[in-house]
């Protein structure tokens, strides 16, 4: 095919897809380019998000999550159970059954939205012009277009000390596909995926060590979430080990010992599996001739400025390829602000409000600036806690673990920050996050209505503690 559209679209994924979808609507003539496969080899739309990330990801912490009650938390409500067991293949077809109807939606609302879908590997070369190669490298597809948005995501970043070999040694991927629940599994890396990871196979039944070179935990989240955290996932069984740099991996007779320096001194630890989940990094090689003008910089991230704009005008890049942290949502905002600026709109993302959540038991989530953070600036704030344990819903639940944390501004009540660690706290960072896209002061939360008995009354007693009025505990 050789074709001129409005708009081609480079990536399917969460930055891209909403971004094609985004420039239809507004009546661009668009088409979207995507390599991915699924696991029977056909094309799968949704990026690594959809396919190998966040929902599948989600789906086995659910369903290790149930288990891990049945287990655990049945007997406190008064309720026996008796010979529980899990049936990993079944628990597995569940979450490849939620995959695929949730990527075969992405097609549908492609045609829905009259969005050309190409399957192949795009390339940007001069003159706003991209190639597609089908998947023996042979040129399918020539197209030009007024405008191209890149979205091509990140792929695991892997350790020369440690290649993957993708059966005992694996990336995210393998870690969410192992179809028996292994002995014991070591993870290289204690960030959001290695976290979540983790948590769903010790809930299964490992025994995980999580092998992390910082000596801080969670170093980008509020220390006082980081600290509660760490303590819960102690309780579970999480082995998590600080200053632990892995240097090396062996395998031999079907048994990994695997080498990490910790002080000064060096350790081994014997695994069946090895997860490495040290980071991801953009998936930009191969997509740009170096005739396209497009700048990377060292690390292969697309440089833009704020509107996503590259260093060629008319040729825009978004999500984990660009700037800024690898989150689905940001893709997707990124997506919708770049597809309103070609249309001509003003486009605007608010990195300020970009909410973090992590999906372990209890959840963390969080939005805005750290207290940390704020000392650095030299910002002065007050804040206000309050801890789930003193909400009648949570101890309702069975779950009267974690806090949040609101910080406000000293002068102007403005909220900068809010931080919570707790049983579905990924549900309630929302609230925070509009209260904070509307520049809401501490004292707005404090007087809104909240519903009794809710989590979100944590939220609200937070609010009013900024103030020192808290009702429900000690000032
Ligand atoms: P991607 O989703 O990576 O999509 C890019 C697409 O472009 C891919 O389909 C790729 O094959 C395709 N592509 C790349 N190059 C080319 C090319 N040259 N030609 C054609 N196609 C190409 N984020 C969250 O917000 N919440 C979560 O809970 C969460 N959980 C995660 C769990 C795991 C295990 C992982 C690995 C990630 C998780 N993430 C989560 C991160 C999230 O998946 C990413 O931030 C998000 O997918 C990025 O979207 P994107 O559109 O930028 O890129
Ligand atoms: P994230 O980038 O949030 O996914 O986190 C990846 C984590 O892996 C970071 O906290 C790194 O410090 C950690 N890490 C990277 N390399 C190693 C290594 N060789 N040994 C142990 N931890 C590592």
């Amino acid at each position: 095919m050789s074709e001129n559209f409005d708009v081609v679209v480079i990536g399917g994924g969460p930055g891209g897809y909403v971004a094609a979808i985004r420039c239809a609507q507004l009546g661009l003539n668009t088409v979207c380019i995507d390599k991915q496969v699924n696991s029977g080899g056909e094309p799968s739309l949704g990026g690594t998000c959809l396919n190998v990330g966040c929902i599948p990801s989600k789906a086995l912490l659910d369903s290790s999550e149930q288990f891990h009650r049945l287990n655990n938390q049945f007997a406190a409500h008064g309720i026996q159970v008796e010979n529980v067991s899990v049936d990993i293949q079944k628990m597995q077809n569940r979450k490849e059954g939620i995959v695929k109807s949730l990527t075969s939606g992405i097609a549908q609302l492609f045609k829905a939205n009259k969005i050309q879908f190409i399957h192949g590997a795009a390339k940007v070369v001069a003159g706003h012009t991209v190639t597609v190669t089908n998947n023996d490298g042979v040129l399918t597809d020539t197209l030009t277009a007024q405008h191209i948005i890149l979205a091509p995501g990140s792929t695991p970043v892997e350790l020369k000390s440690m290649p993957f070999n993708y059966d005992t040694v694996v990336d995210s991927t393998g870690a969410l596909n192992f179809d028996e629940v292994p002995e014991r599994i070591g993870i290289i890396g204690a960030g959001v995926i290695g976290l979540e990871l983790g948590s769903v196979w010790n809930r299964l039944g490992s025994k995980v060590i999580i092998l992390e070179a910082m000596d801080k935990f969670l170093a980008t989240a509020d220390q006082q979430v980081s600290k509660e955290a760490a303590r819960q996932f102690k309780k579970q069984g999480l082995d998590i080990r600080l200053g632990a740099m892995v240097k090396s991996v062996e395998e031999e007779s079907g048994k990994i010992t695997l080498t990490y320096s910790k002080g000064e001194k060096d350790h081994q630890e014997v695994v069946d599996r090895v997860i490495v989940a040290v980071g991801r990094r953009p998936a930009t090689e191969g997509l740009l001739s170096p005739d396209c003008g497009v700048s990377t910089d060292s690390r292969g991230f697309i440089e833009v400025d704020n509107n996503c704009q590259t260093s060629v005008e008319n040729i825009w890049a978004v999500g984990d390829a660009v700037r800024g942290p690898m989150l689905a949502h940001k893709s997707s905002e990124e997506g919708v602000a770049v597809a309103e600026t070609i249309a001509g709109g003003h486009g605007h993302i608010d990195f300020n409000t970009v909410p973090w959540v992590i999906y372990t038991s209890p959840e963390i989530a969080w939005v805005g600036k750290t207290e940390a953070e704020l000392k650095e600036e030299g910002v002065e704030f007050r804040s206000g806690s309050f801890p789930f344990a003193a909400t009648g819903r949570a101890k309702a639940m069975e779950e009267p673990i974690g806090f949040v944390k609101m910080i406000a501004d000293k002068k102007t009540d403005r909220i900068l920050g809010v931080h919570m660690v707790g049983p579905h706290v990924s549900e309630l960072i929302g609230e925070c996050v509009l209260a904070m896209e509307f520049r809401a002061s501490s004292e707005d939360l404090a007087r809104t209505i909240h519903a009794h008995p809710t989590l979100s009354e944590a939220v609200h007693e937070a609010a009013l503690a900024v103030e020192k009025r808290a009702i429900h505990k000690v000032n």
